[in-house]
């Protein structure tokens, strides 16, 4: 049985979203791991910003500008303190994971040279791919792949046989996102370390269930989007060790990033301004701020434990239906199940789940060759976060048993 370890009727109470309704059924939403839903006193922030302080940031002498600098920068330190961070210019905000990682790819171009390795993970979303692909081609640097195995899990005897002299970068997943795989982040960074590569973690699907240390890990950068972990669409961040930072050349120029502008020359602007080119996202960023304020104000240990119990009972509901098979089975994983029936096509089981309100994603979750691995074409996958029910995983197995018999 699940145990509640909060009380889940008040948490609901806070997304006003879980109210409605789709195709006449109660809305019943299990596709967490794409964006999570915004509890009211996120939007309300995002109200209160646009109905009370829209300004430009840094520049204005005048009180709104002040007070939305001082909200935005606030923020910043929310951040830095959640996860950690020494200082509060190593929080670089972006539009989120994907800018984030391309901030830094691009970053690493003149800072790599022809045969330089960087070492990705098999288990990676295309933003934590294509980026890498890029960067080798400007620079002729070689792509090496950590492989997976059939649990979902990567095969680390042979990430340390990859690591040698050349490698100069390592890019993982801290969760996978199509898989649920909570990857061993500390010894992939230990590992890097001691050949010299730096280490980037891409936490965007590990920061709505786990509260990374970026100081105790030792990483070097970590990035992820605020809209996963209950904040708005167009806000991330990266965190980087000031040191590499400062090593970074600017990603995009513009205003804000200079200290002073001749024709002649250029010269940037102290961290975090030199990442930060252009108007921020102001609203945004400070919106992320309240969504960490929420969650911890529920805790990530009992989100953690809560979630885990619905994974498991979702898990085992799920494998009671014949011909049903689960992929990623690793013994550590966060709310995800990603499966398919025998025989049918995961997009024709998400349709049907549709018309009964449950929403699911189906295809390959941005991470292909994971599909190409298990030769499949994709999944369905539900993802559960702390707002989920057992109610709602027994509406989800009914309508996958529904959808099975539909299809047969
Ligand atoms: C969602 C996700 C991304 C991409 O995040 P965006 O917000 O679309 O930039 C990257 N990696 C993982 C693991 C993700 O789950």
């Amino acid at each position: 049985m699940i145990q509640t370890v909060f009380d889940i009727l008040t948490i609901r109470k806070d997304f006003p979203i879980l109210n409605r309704k789709v195709n006449g059924e109660p809305l019943v939403y299990l596709d967490n791991a794409a964006t999570s839903q915004t509890p009211k006193r996120v939007i309300d922030t995002i109200v209160d910003y646009y109905s009370r302080y829209n300004a430009n940031i840094h520049r204005g002498v005048h009180t709104l500008s002040q007070e939305a600098t001082d909200a935005y920068e606030e923020a910043r330190n929310k951040i830095q303190k959640h996860f950690n961070a020494s200082e509060s210019h190593e929080i670089i905000f972006t539009s989120g994971t994907t800018h984030a990682i391309n901030l830094v790819a691009s970053g690493f171009t003149s800072l790599l040279n022809k045969g330089d390795e960087i070492v990705v993970s098999a288990l990676e979303h295309h933003s934590n791919i294509v980026p890498w692909q890029m960067l080798c081609e400007r620079t002729g640097a070689v792509l090496r792949v950590i492989p997976m195995d059939l649990e979902g899990k990567l095969v680390m005897k042979e990430y340390h046989n990859l690591l040698n002299q050349n490698t100069k970068l390592v890019f993982c997943n801290h969760v996978s996102n199509a898989l649920g795989t909570v990857n061993p982040i500390e010894e992939i960074i230990t590992a890097a370390h001691k050949v010299g590569a730096a280490v980037l973690i891409d936490g965007a699907q590990a920061a709505p269930h786990i509260k990374a240390d970026v100081q105790l890990l030792d990483v070097d950068f970590y990035v992820v989007s605020g809209h996963k972990m209950c904040g708005p669409t167009g806000v991330g961040i990266l965190y980087g060790k000031e040191a590499w930072l400062k090593k970074l050349p600017p990603y995009q120029g513009g205003g804000e990033m200079i200290e002073e502008v001749t024709f002649e020359k250029t010269t940037y602007a102290d961290l975090p301004h030199k990442f930060e080119a252009g108007t921020p996202n102001i609203c945004g960023g400070i919106a992320f701020g309240a969504a960490l304020d929420y969650m911890n104000g529920i805790g990530f240990n009992a989100i953690a434990q809560y979630e885990h119990e619905l994974l498991e009972y979702a898990t085992a509901q799920l494998l009671t239906i014949e011909g049903l098979k689960i992929y990623g089975t690793s013994t550590d994983k966060t709310a995800v199940v990603s499966f398919n029936i025998e025989g049918m096509h995961p997009y024709d089981i998400g349709s049907i789940l549709d018309k009964l309100g449950v929403a699911v994603r189906t295809g390959h979750h941005c991470a292909q060759p994971i599909m190409d691995f298990y030769k499949i074409p994709g999944t369905v996958r539900a993802s559960f976060s702390f707002y989920n029910t057992k109610e709602e995983i027994d509406i989800l197995v009914a309508g996958v048993k529904r959808a099975k018999a539909m299809l047969e």
